[in-house]
């Protein structure tokens, strides 16, 4: 895993640039468990990482924004006053983050920036989410512009939206703005209301990231949510009072399944039955039953696989593989799918020998070498010190 120092960002602003920045960070985070639910309104429990996105930026006296990512040495520019069109490269999601911060009525000075994240991109960690919000943050800071982190997260999920042509739900943007350390947050992703759950020093959430990503993921993401669009619109007329598949019980599903196609209704079932794991989770974790959470992660892994069909054989191998290693309550695949990385829940004194189990047997069925890291919730995006 690349530690935060590996680069010196302030120096290297410095050197391009010619002068001191100012620093701010943003991170990235896991799902523990409610995948797929956050653009259907309903529940989730991520927990923002130590992994983050660090910016160095300084004002300019004109209105242009300058931005080099060290990560992918490429810098881009662009006027603000300028007419804001994607550019269909990775400079999109700062684009887009300036271009609806402007929309919102935020007075904007030009800046120079400089990137460097610690997060593996295209992991499922949310390197993008962590990319906009740490972007935004910074430029609002040197607008002297008042910062609404609801307001922040709301804007760069819109960014991505409409910018990069993702239609993600609200949940990366939201723990990255609103992270609490130690703690993972249920999210109403209809009311934005958070709880913060503390995690227990008797577990660990371990993350296994596969080292695969499948080019599928953004065209397929956006299917299934017009999917569960679909079983909205065809839902609706029998049951009274549905605007999205948060207003579903399972019950009243299988009552109306003739309603829906196959497909469909394992879509719809997918999302129904991981909002009621997200609340039973939540109860066990307050309960300490790890065994109950671990049975609810296992399950929200089978329902994505089989239902929503957003795995993959890589995070398959990886699941199996954590479930068998000792002390390990539970383990799915976190994020949108299609490779990427897996969560587990594993006890405090397991922790430490997971990767030495995992990681070989991983590598032997797959021949690749995976990243495997235990980590501690994180707060959400702020000032930073290098
Ligand atoms: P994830 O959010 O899970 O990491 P995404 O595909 O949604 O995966 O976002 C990754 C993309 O975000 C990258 O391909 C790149 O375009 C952009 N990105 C994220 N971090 C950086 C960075 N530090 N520098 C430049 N681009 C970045
Ligand atoms: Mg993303």
């Amino acid at each position: 895993m690349p530690t935060r120092h590996a680069c010196d960002l302030p120096a290297l602003f410095k050197q391009r640039f010619g002068r001191e920045p100012m620093l701010f960070r943003a991170p990235g985070r896991v799902n523990l468990i409610g995948e797929h639910t956050d653009y259907n309104d309903g529940f989730v429990l991520p927990a923002a990482l130590d992994l983050v996105t660090y910016v160095a930026i300084a004002p300019r006296a004109d209105r242009l924004i300058n931005v080099h990512s060290v990560n992918l040495d490429s810098e881009v520019s662009f006027d603000l006053d300028g007419a804001q069109q994607p550019a269909r490269n990775w400079s999109d999601y700062v684009r887009g983050v300036a271009a609806e911060l402007l929309n919102s009525g935020y007075r904007l000075c030009g800046a120079d920036v400089a990137i460097f994240s610690t997060l593996a991109m295209g992991s499922g960690l949310s390197a993008s989410a962590a990319l906009e919000v740490g972007f935004g943050y910074a430029l609002l800071s040197v607008s002297s512009e008042a910062i609404d982190r609801l307001k922040l997260a709301q804007i760069c999920q819109r960014a991505e939206n409409e910018f990069v042509g993702m239609r993600c739900g609200i949940m990366d943007q939201f723990i990255s703005c609103h992270g609490v350390a130690g703690a993972a947050l249920l999210l109403d992703c209809r009311s934005l209301e958070a709880r913060p759950i503390p995690i227990d020093p008797a577990i660990r959430i371990v993350v296994c990231n596969t080292m695969v990503h499948h080019e599928l993921a953004s065209s397929a993401f956006n299917q299934r949510r017009k999917e569960c669009e679909d079983a909205v619109t065809l839902l609706s007329p029998a049951l009274g009072g549905v605007s999205a598949l948060r207003d579903v019980s399972l019950t009243q599903l299988h009552a109306q399944a003739g309603l829906l196609p196959e497909l469909i209704y394992r879509r719809a079932r997918h999302v129904v039955s991981e909002n009621a794991r997200v609340m039973d989770a939540v109860a066990a974790l307050e309960a300490r039953d790890f065994a109950a959470v671990g049975k609810l992660m296992n399950a929200s892994h089978d329902s994505l696989r089989d239902d929503y069909n957003v795995s993959c054989r890589e995070l398959d191998i990886m699941v199996d593989l954590s479930r068998k290693a000792p002390g390990t309550y539970g383990a799915r695949m976190t994020g949108g799918g299609f490779g990427g990385c897996t969560v587990s829940l594993v006890s405090a004194e397991a922790a430490e020998g997971f990767a030495d189990v995992v990681g070989p047997a991983y590598k032997e069925a797959t021949g690749l070498t995976p990243m495997i890291f235990s980590c501690y919730p994180a707060a959400g995006a702020g000032p930073a010190h290098f």
